[in-house]
C-alpha cells in the first residue's frame, strides 16, 4: 500500500472508531448514582419553554441541562422518562397560615407537598404553633416544603385575631406602645423569623417602629395597609409586601384624605370593643364609598410609588373571591376534603355548603372581587411584583390545592401562565433574595421541581396534572405522592 492511501485508510479507521463509540454514548458525559429526567420540556420564568432537554440532578442539585441525547446513562442512575412532560420549577404558597386550625396544622406539609408546593410563606401565627413545623421541615428538607415564617402578626390594640373564637384564633401579638414593638421584633428576631408581618390595628407610629427596627434587622415586612394610614406612607416607610391588597381602596379614591380623617377618629373608641368588630365597622363605613369614588388620578399616583419602593401585591384572589366564585363548592374542590383529618372533612363540606347558599347574594363581595381584578391589571402594567397565595386554610382553602386556583384566577385577570407561574416561582425566591439559588431551572441551581402532565403555557390548569414533585433532589412519582394521599385520608 502507498503512503498517502495508508494515511487514508487509517484517518477513516479512527474516525469509525469514534462515531461508533459515539453511538453507544462513550464520550458522553456520565454522572454517578444521578437523578436523570430525559427527554422533557422545560419551563421558568427566564429561559421560556426548552423542548427535548435531560436534566441531570446530583446532590440536590441541577448539574446539568442538555440536549436530550447528550448524556450517557449509567446503570447506577435513577431515571425517569419525560416524554410528553413538562418540568417547572417547585411551586410557593406565599401566604399561609399554620396556626389558623390546629387540628388540620399537622397534615399541612403533606397537603402542600403532594400538591406540588415545595415552599410556603407562613404569615401569621404563634410560633409555638408554626416553628414546629419549620423545624420538622428543615429536618426532613428531600421530603417536606421548607417553611418560611413571619411568627405572630404584629397588631395594634384592639388586635383582631384575639383567641375570641374559633374564627379568631390567637394569630396576633397586641401592641400598646413604641416600646411594644421593640420587644416584640427582637424576640421574634432571636426566635429565627424570616420576615415580619405588620397588621391592621397599628396605630402609625407603631407601625413605623416596625418598619424601622425591620430596616436595621435586614427583615422584609409584609403585612396589611394599617387603617390608621395610607397606602403612600406606608410604601414609603419599606412594606414590601402588600397582602389582598387590603384597604388599598381606601387611598385609591377622590376623598382618601377625608376618609382618612374619619378612620382615625373611629380608631379612637373606648377600651372593650373587639379589635375585629371595630376593624368590620372601619371597612362597613368605607370600602364600598372608597370603590365607588375610585379615581383613577389618584390609584396611578399610588402605583407609581409602589413601584418605585419596589411594594408588591400577594392579590390572594382566590380567598377575596371565595364568595363571587363558585370553586369552594365545586365537585373538585369537596374531592380535595378527602385529604383533611376525618374530623374536619364534616364541618369542611358543611362550611362549603353555607358558601354556595351566600353566593345567591353576593352583590357587595362581587363588587369588591371586580375591582380588585381590575386593580391587578394596573399593578401588573405598572411592573409591580406580584406574588402567589392562597391565605390557606382560612375560607375553606385547601392547603395545596388553593394555590393552583389562585394561578388560574391570575390567569383570569390578565397575567399570561408564564407570568402566573412567575408568581409562584421566581418571585417569591426574589422576595427572600434566593433568585441565584432557585425558581428558575437551571444548573447550579436547587433540585426544587415538578413534572406536569400536559403544558401550563397552553393551559394552566395542567399545573394540577402532578405526575412527580422532585424535592432537594429526591424523586417522589405518582406511586410515592398516592401512598402519602393514603396516609392523609386515614387521619
Ligand atoms: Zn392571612
Amino acid at each position: 500500500m502507498s503512503k498517502p492511501l495508508n494515511q487514508i485508510v487509517r484517518k477513516l479507521c479512527v474516525l469509525f472508531l469514534v462515531l461508533s463509540a459515539l453511538s453507544c454514548g462513550e464520550g458522553l458525559p456520565e454522572y454517578e448514582n444521578a437523578l436523570c429526567i430525559t427527554n422533557v420540556a422545560m419551563i421558568d420564568a427566564k429561559n421560556g419553554l426548552r423542548e427535548y432537554r435531560t436534566v441531570v440532578v446530583q446532590e440536590g442539585r441541577i448539574v446539568s441541562i442538555t440536549h436530550k441525547d447528550s448524556v450517557r446513562l449509567l446503570s447506577n442512575n435513577e431515571v425517569v422518562d419525560g416524554t410528553g412532560n413538562y418540568l417547572i420549577p417547585g411551586l410557593w404558597d406565599t401566604h399561609v397560615h399554620f396556626a389558623y386550625d390546629t387540628i388540620l396544622a399537622p397534615s399541612m406539609l403533606d397537603l402542600f407537598f403532594v400538591h406540588g408546593i415545595t415552599s410556603v410563606r407562613d404569615t401569621g401565627g404563634r410560633l409555638k404553633s408554626v416553628k414546629p413545623y419549620k423545624q420538622m421541615a428543615e429536618e426532613n428538607p428531600m421530603d417536606l416544603p421548607r417553611v418560611m415564617m413571619a411568627g405572630p402578626l404584629i397588631d395594634g390594640t384592639p388586635n383582631v385575631y384575639d383567641g375570641s373564637s374559633d374564627r379568631l384564633p390567637p394569630l396576633s401579638v397586641r401592641i400598646e406602645s413604641e416600646l411594644d414593638v421593640v420587644e416584640v421584633v427582637n424576640r421574634l428576631e432571636n426566635e429565627g423569623v424570616d420576615l415580619l408581618k405588620a397588621y391592621e390595628m397599628l396605630s402609625e407610629k407603631e407601625f413605623l417602629q416596625v418598619m424601622k427596627l425591620a430596616k436595621a434587622k435586614g427583615l422584609p415586612v409584609a403585612g396589611h395597609i394599617p387603617l390608621s394610614m395610607d397606602a403612600i406612607s406606608v410604601s414609603e416607610a419599606g412594606m414590601n409586601s402588600i397582602e389582598h391588597m387590603r384597604n388599598l381602596e381606601l387611598s385609591c379614591a377622590s376623598n382618601s384624605d377625608s376618609l382618612l380623617q374619619i378612620r382615625r377618629q373611629m380608631l379612637k373608641v373606648p377600651m372593650g370593643i373587639g379589635g375585629s368588630v371595630l376593624r368590620a365597622s372601619i371597612h362597613k363605613a368605607q370600602k364600598e364609598v372608597a370603590m365607588e369614588l375610585y379615581d383613577e388620578v389618584v390609584a396611578d399616583e399610588v402605583l407609581d410609588i409602589f413601584a418605585k419602593n419596589n411594594t408588591w401585591q400577594v392579590p390572594t384572589l382566590v380567598l377575596n373571591g371565595v364568595l363571587s366564585f363558585d370553586h369552594v363548592t365545586r365537585e373538585d374542590w369537596r374531592d380535595t376534603f378527602d385529604l383533611l383529618p376525618d374530623s374536619l372533612r364534616k364541618s369542611w363540606h358543611a362550611g362549603s355548603k353555607r358558601i354556595a347558599v351566600m353566593l345567591t347574594n353576593n352583590a357587595s363581595w362581587k363588587k369588591s372581587t371586580d375591582w380588585q381584578m381590575m386593580m391587578l391589571k394596573k399593578v401588573k402594567a405598572k411592573n409591580i411584583g406580584i406574588m402567589a397565595g392562597t391565605d390557606t386554610p382560612i375560607a375553606f382553602l385547601t392547603p395545596g390545592y388553593s394555590l393552583h386556583e389562585e394561578l388560574y384566577l391570575l390567569v383570569q385577570s390578565g397575567l399570561t401562565p408564564m407570568e402566573a407561574l412567575e408568581t409562584a416561582t421566581l418571585k417569591p425566591a426574589e422576595y427572600f433574595g434566593l433568585e441565584n439559588e432557585e425558581g428558575l431551572l437551571q444548573e447550579g441551581f436547587l433540585a426544587d421541581m415538578v413534572l406536569l402532565d400536559g403544558s401550563p403555557l397552553e393551559n394552566i390548569r395542567n399545573t394540577r396534572n402532578i405526575q412527580a414533585v422532585i424535592k432537594g433532589g429526591k424523586l417522589h412519582d405518582m406511586t410515592a405522592l398516592e401512598q402519602r394521599k393514603r396516609s392523609l385520608r386515614k387521619r
